[in-house]
């Protein structure tokens, strides 16, 4: 199997604009991208800068008007095709509230394989293992609008999980919750993607989210601007401000006392500073 499951190529995309309206700017421009499967990768941008549109283009809610997206070598096309990619790549989008389809969590579970005319006893099957991976087992009949958000987004996985997708698109989907939930959301994450081997692309807009990511694109006006492991593309810290965003909070407090290298989390920050100043002391 080839083991790239999606990729852009040279792909433009325009939102159509309303009658009588100037054409819009493309959301996209000129955008090539591949990822390979089993990867984690996070996509960052500042708000409008063509994050959600490269998300929908993933699994054929849009099709581009030049250049190609293949998913699995499919271009969606067709209706049939779309429908095809959509049975290999899942979202999960921002609002946990909007993604909630049914009154008990096993059957929101169950929606997505019962679309996909799953037999009844596999969708058992699948919806069970889907909740278990994602720690939500033991809340199977309880009301999804009753959970926390962090609770509801990890049901809306479990819903993606249950249609067997490869490869999961989340789209912020920790911008609405509390630290708690954020972190739920994160480790649930990247465990599908150790574990199960579940490609995982994560629009993200909290830095220290794409720390632990295998690459990390940085969009801007609709292009990729940067690219490359958390370590490459946050060691620019003067470059990825220019772009609107911020390093993690462990690279900034590094840069600002003048250390080499680029530190990524708390943990290399507090080891860096402690031989640092060993070596001082020496
Ligand atoms: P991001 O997710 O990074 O904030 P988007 O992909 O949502 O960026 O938006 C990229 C550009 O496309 C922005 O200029 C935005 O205003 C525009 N846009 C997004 N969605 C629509 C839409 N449904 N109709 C028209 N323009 C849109
Ligand atoms: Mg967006």
């Amino acid at each position: 199997m080839n083991d790239t499951i999606i990729e852009f190529e040279n792909v433009t995309f325009t939102y159509d604009s309303e009658e009588g309206e100037a054409p819009k700017t493309p959301a996209l421009r000129n955008v090539t991208l591949r990822v390979k499967r089993g990867e984690f990768l996070a996509v960052l941008g500042h708000n409008g800068s063509g994050k959600s549109t490269l998300a929908k283009l993933c699994n054929a809610i849009y099709t581009p008007q030049s250049g190609v997206v293949r998913v699995n070598g499919l271009v969606g096309d067709t209706e049939e095709k779309a429908d095809q990619i959509r049975r290999i790549v899942g979202m999960v989008f921002q609002n946990p509230d909007n993604q909630i389809v049914a009154t008990i969590v096993e059957d929101d579970v169950a929606f997505g394989p019962e679309n996909l005319g799953v037999e009844p006893q596999e969708i058992r099957r699948r919806v069970d293992d889907a909740l278990r991976a994602v720690n939500m087992y033991e809340f199977r009949l309880r009301e999804p609008h009753k959970l926390s958000g962090g609770q509801k987004q990890r049901v809306a996985i479990a819903g993606v999980l249950a249609m067997q997708t490869d490869c999961i698109v989340l789209d912020e989907p920790t911008a609405m919750l509390d630290p708690k939930g954020r972190e739920e959301v994160m480790s649930t994450v990247h465990r599908l993607n150790e574990e199960m081997g579940i490609t995982v692309i994560l629009v993200t807009h909290f830095m220290d989210e794409a720390v632990d990511a295998d690459r990390v694109v940085v969009m801007d006006s609709g292009r990729i601007v940067m690219q490359g492991t958390p370590a490459q593309v946050f060691s620019q810290v003067d470059t990825v401000r220019r772009y609107g965003l911020d390093v993690p909070q462990a690279t900034e407090l590094c840069h600002a006392l003048g250390m080499p290298g680029c530190v990524l989390t708390i943990e290399d920050c507090v080891a860096q500073i402690a031989a640092r100043a060993g070596g001082d002391a020496g």
